[in-house]
């Protein structure tokens, strides 16, 4: 059998990652669909208290739409000393001036935290609602704390000022990690694995 699945997002990396992961878990026969690949619809407001309600926002904006079986995610950095700010607001942590601003501004607020404080987490939840059965929220997370300068070209957002906790990182910034690694260690790499056995369903016509 064969299904769609609507990715609710412009994003071209989300899009390969979920590409990625659906392949590498030998799901044949599911086609991902971008919002580029459907007529254009009014995107709705993120204004949700957490991650799990923005993500449930596109989400069925996205079915509401197009009335395909759609799936959306949400993340942000949560950083302990700001008891988990800028969590939902990351992207616009600077007031919508970008990702360079944002982090300026992180690291201007952290300044006098010191090293042994400096803890956050990267977190991605990630929402499937289908035309049949209850949606499927899913989170993951990635520890790590905040460096004082910015480390690495790669990835995007905070990525330059953040050393995840795991060995296989060794001490580099996820901006200094190939996709590969970063996928294998990641938020948005751990939350998406979690839909696998959904996204399988949906090509195997499982009822849920
Ligand atoms: P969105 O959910 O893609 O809109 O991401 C929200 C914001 O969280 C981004 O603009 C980044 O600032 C931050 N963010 C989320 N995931 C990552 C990541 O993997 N690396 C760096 N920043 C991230």
């Amino acid at each position: 059998m064969t299904a769609t699945v609507l990715l609710a997002s412009n994003n071209a990396k989300k899009l390969d990652e979920l590409r990625r992961v659906v392949a590498a878990a030998g799901i044949d026969g599911l086609e991902i669909l971008g919002l580029g690949d459907v007529a254009p619809y009014a995107e709705p407001i993120e204004d949700g208290a957490s991650f799990e309600d923005n993500a449930l926002i596109k989400a069925r904006a996205a079915i509401a739409a197009t009335g395909l079986p759609s799936l959306a995610d949400d993340s942000g950095l949560a950083v302990d000393a700001l008891n988990g700010m800028p969590g939902v607001l990351s992207a616009r942590w600077s007031g919508g001036k970008g990702d360079d601003a944002n982090n300026d501004l992180l690291l201007a607020q952290l300044a006098d935290v010191p090293d042994t404080r400096r803890g956050a987490a990267f977190v991605s939840v990630c929402a499937l609602v289908t035309p049949d059965g209850p949606p499927i929220v899913v989170r993951g997370e990635w520890r790590g704390r905040l460096v004082r300068d910015r480390r690495g070209t790669a990835g995007f957002g905070y990525d330059p000022l953040f050393v995840p906790d795991d060995d296989a990182a060794g001490g580099r910034t996820s901006a200094d990690l190939s996709a590969t690694e970063k996928d294998s260690l990641s938020h948005r790499g751990k939350a998406l694995a979690q839909l696998v056995p959904a996204l399988r369903d949906l090509v195997e016509g499982t009822p849920r």
